[in-house]
């Protein structure tokens, strides 16, 4: 490393698993001069590992390592012994060897499904959805939302004939919005082949130490003082010509919240597709370029929500996984999820949106709802003991159980979260994949260089990495991209 990226100024805004990744990337390169501002007192974004019931976690935001081949964080807890062996796992689900885990299913009579009719349903709904992650549609399918051809589909299918699978079909949809952040009707069907699944399915033997523990590693990589909390970017001035006169010549200047003023040589935003969307238009000076901003605004950003219900005691069978609900009329029916005529009926339901209450590791008495889109919005604007009392409500109507009341409830509210303003990205139907590489193109764009400095605003998050968005390895990776950037940058 020379002198002059020894002493190139950078600072990193986010202490997310973008930001740390960035931040640790150049650290190792030999970068001197690396900041993170981080507008929370907390690290991590939306990593958020917490004890609020017991010693044992709870995790708030990402739980699980989706896949382990080519998954660096995956790789990363292996290398440092941070992941649970497969019977260690079983015990941390409170579960004796014998028992295999499986979901209970309830219909809103209180009738329980059999495990054969739900798996029939849900193998075709599994058959179906791969179809569109493994890019295998046919033309007419690839210009509808992923609601639209799911229906479509299953409309073909002799088990659209029989109201219970239709009914589970409608929970299967309804489940798949956790993983889009969205009304499937909102989602593009031929865009979501773009996104790689991992091989090695999710991974969900963190140790006792969670997400944390990896975000951890990352801080340890870090020089002390190279975080500064508390530290809410308010704007961004690039392209400025600073003052001439001046030894130190440095192209950006990021102020804060708190008046803080720093001149930096390169600047990676790591804030969410969320904050960006709200924020971008004032941020940055001059103003982000139009195929920046259209980018921020097709992608979408959606909510997904968790609900964590403590009980005093374990009220399901040993061998239950999860409790799930399946409604007469779901909010991911499609004749009611577009009604305009009953504008704000959905908000009377809202709790419909949940797709059921899973079983959490090492927490023997704790149940993890599911909540996402509109409604999940609605929800956060509601009282703990009012979404909880809800729940025991739904609870005990569904599976006839004698279900008490709960003793503790916390809620996650990511959509109203000012740092991060929903969950994660979706690509919207009848928008482009490319919209993820129009945001992470770095300014000034090419065709203003040479007169202005090069890569002085550089941009990673989730909703950057065109294969890996929504995930923690790809805010990661995107980290990692933006670094390598400028080491290379340095290299020449
Ligand atoms: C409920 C939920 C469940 C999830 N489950 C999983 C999962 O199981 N597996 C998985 O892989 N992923 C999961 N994810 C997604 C994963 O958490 C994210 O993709 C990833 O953590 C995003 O990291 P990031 O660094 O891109 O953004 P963030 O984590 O959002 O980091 C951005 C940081 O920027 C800070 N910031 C914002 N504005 C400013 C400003 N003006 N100035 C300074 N700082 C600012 C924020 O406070 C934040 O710390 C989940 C997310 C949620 C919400």
């Amino acid at each position: 490393m020379n002198t002059v990226s020894r002493d190139t100024k950078i600072v990193v805004v986010g202490a997310g698993f973008a930001g740390l990744a960035a931040a640790a990337s150049l650290v190792q390169a030999g970068f001197q001069n690396v900041k993170i501002l981080e507008a929370k007192e907390r690290v991590g974004g939306r990593v958020c590992t917490m004890k609020p019931f017991t010693e044992n976690i709870i995790e708030l935001g990402a739980n699980w390592i989706h896949g382990q081949e080519g998954n660096p964080l995956y790789q990363l807890a292996k290398e440092q012994d941070l992941l649970v062996e497969a019977i260690a796992a079983s015990k941390m689900m409170c579960l004796p060897h014998s028992v295999t885990p499986r979901d209970y299913f309830f219909m809103e009579g209180g009738k329980q499904l059999s495990t054969n009719t739900v798996d029939r349903v849900c193998s075709l709904f599994s058959k179906l959805t791969s179809k569109a992650f493994e890019s295998e549609l046919e033309d007419k399918h690839r210009v509808l939302s992923l609601g639209d051809y799911l229906d479509v589909s299953f409309a073909e299918s002799p088990l659209a004939t029989s109201e219970d699978e239709s009914k589970i079909f409608e929970w299967c949809k309804r489940s798949e919005c956790t993983d889009e952040a969205a009304s499937l009707y909102e989602v593009s069907a031929s865009q979501i082949g773009y996104y790689i699944a991992l091989e090695g399915g999710f991974f969900n033997s963190l140790g006792p130490g969670g997400y944390q523990a990896i975000l951890d590693i990352l801080l340890k990589a870090l020089p002390s003082g190279t975080i500064l909390r508390n530290t809410e970017v308010k704007s961004i001035q690039w392209d400025s010509k600073g003052d001439e006169g001046k030894e130190e010549n440095h192209p950006v200047r990021v102020i804060c919240e708190n008046d803080q003023i720093i001149e930096t040589d390169h600047v990676i935003v790591t804030v969410s597709l969320g904050v960006l969307k709200q924020k971008a238009r004032t941020m940055f000076e001059p103003a982000l370029p139009k195929s920046k901003l259209d980018a921020i605004e097709r992608l979408g950003f959606g909510t997904v929500d968790k609900i964590f219900l403590y009980f005093s005691e374990r009220f399901w069978p040993e061998d239950c996984a999860g409790i799930q609900l399946v409604w007469d009329k779901g909010p991911e029916d499609k004749a009611i999820y577009s009604r305009q005529d009953e504008e704000d009926a959905w908000k009377e339901t809202w709790f419909k949106k949940i797709c059921g209450f899973d079983t959490v590791a090492r927490h023997p008495t704790v149940l993890c709802g599911w909540i996402t889109g509109r409604e999940a919005l609605h929800m956060e604007t509601l009282q703990d003991s009012e979404i909880g009392g809800t729940c025991v409500r739904l609870l005990r109507s569904f599976t006839g159980w004698s279900v008490p009341d709960v003793s503790q409830v916390l809620i996650s509210r990511w959509g109203h979260d000012p740092h991060v303003q929903g969950s994660y990205t979706f690509v919207p139907h009848c928008v482009n994949v490319k919209e993820h590489e129009a945001l992470a193109a770095p300014l000034p764009s090419f065709s203003q260089v040479p007169e202005s400095k090069p890569l002085q605003v550089l941009f990673a998050g989730e909703a950057t990495h065109v294969n890996f968005y929504t995930t923690t390895h790809g805010a990661y990776l995107s980290g990692v991209r933006e670094a390598q950037r400028l080491i290379n940058h340095y290299s020449h």
